[in-house]
């Protein structure tokens, strides 16, 4: 039997492996240009994407973090998402998410081709809507990508891993300011934020970075089984809308009109929304 370990700091999480499938022709992991890849297939959590050693994605969970890192920001636009920017998210999962939003073009940058190619072929549930003819997917690195551009986009996800390897231009203030300007003047920018209780102090940076960038910013929390503790935040960066400015009844109404035309969303619902920027006092405490 085989167990998969993630070590982060002092503690770790084991998963029970019942086969290792990357890609038929090497049986070891995949050394991609950026980093290391390993997809896993597991006794308990599906098929699971691994970068560089930390649980990407898992078939099992992947729902919550993909609804959360869209839907609280998506719907907060009460008027037509035109334009998504997602930065990192080669998994395809935010992609399908964004999706139920109807917006007119999706772009995909995503530094690493080979996870993209993998999770195609590996993990339909997630990366099914990759080929998808609104998406655009660019091979390039987003910090470089968002240089220069002026209000283009709506909504701008970032969808990266953690600060280590070629993520960790997306943790930056110069980054956010990009980000800033290549927004409409009603934009949205949103980044996943760390666990806020097994990485207390990356987390508070990314607040207090983006603070110093967006009149509104607003950290909100989901809980994801595989990611370090369980606690995991995301943090919003707004131009002028403010989520928790949304009335009940018009998120409502929205939330019904995706819901009955994409289905059942399996996590984020109205009462979410406003409860998951309920953060406890541990977290901002100084130390
Ligand atoms: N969706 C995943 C989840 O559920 O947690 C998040 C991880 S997603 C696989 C992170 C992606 O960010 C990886 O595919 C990685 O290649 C990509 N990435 C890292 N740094 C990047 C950069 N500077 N520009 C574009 N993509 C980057």
């Amino acid at each position: 039997m085989l167990w998969f370990t993630e070590l982060y700091s002092g503690e770790g999480m084991e998963l029970k492996a019942t086969g290792l499938t990357i890609r038929a022709e090497e049986a070891k992991r995949v050394k991609t240009p950026y980093q290391e890849l390993l997809l896993l297939k597991t006794q308990d959590w599906g098929k699971v994407l691994v970068l560089d050693g930390a649980v990407q994605t898992t078939e099992r969970d992947e729902f919550i973090y993909h609804e959360m890192i869209v839907h609280p920001a998506a719907f907060t636009f009460t008027r037509e998402i035109e334009r998504v920017l997602i930065i990192g998210g080669g998994d395809g999962g935010t992609v399908r998410e964004v999706l139920k939003h109807q917006p007119k073009e999706v772009e995909l940058v995503e530094i690493d081709r080979e996870v993209v190619e993998v999770a195609k072929r590996e993990l339909p549930q997630i990366a099914g809507k990759l080929s998808d003819e609104r998406v655009k997917i660019v091979f390039t690195d987003g910090r470089e990508f968002v240089k220069g551009k002026e209000e283009i986009y709506d909504l701008i996800i970032v969808d990266c891993s953690d600060p280590i390897g070629p993520s960790k231009v997306l943790y930056q203030e110069d980054f956010y300011r990009d980000c800033f300007k290549a927004l409409k003047e009603d934009g949205i920018f949103i980044t996943q934020s760390e666990s806020p209780f097994a990485q207390n102090r990356v987390h508070k940076k990314v607040v207090k970075e983006l603070q110093k960038v967006f009149p509104i910013t607003r950290p909100y929390l989901a809980f994801i089984p595989t990611y370090p503790s369980g606690m995991w935040s995301f943090t919003i960066g707004s131009k002028r809308l403010d989520p928790l400015g949304v009335p009940p009844s018009a998120l409502g109404k929205l939330y019904k009109e995706l819901t009955e035309r994409e289905g059942e969303l399996k996590y984020y619902n109205p009462e979410i929304h406003y409860g998951a920027f309920a953060i406890p006092n541990f977290v901002y405490r100084e130390e």
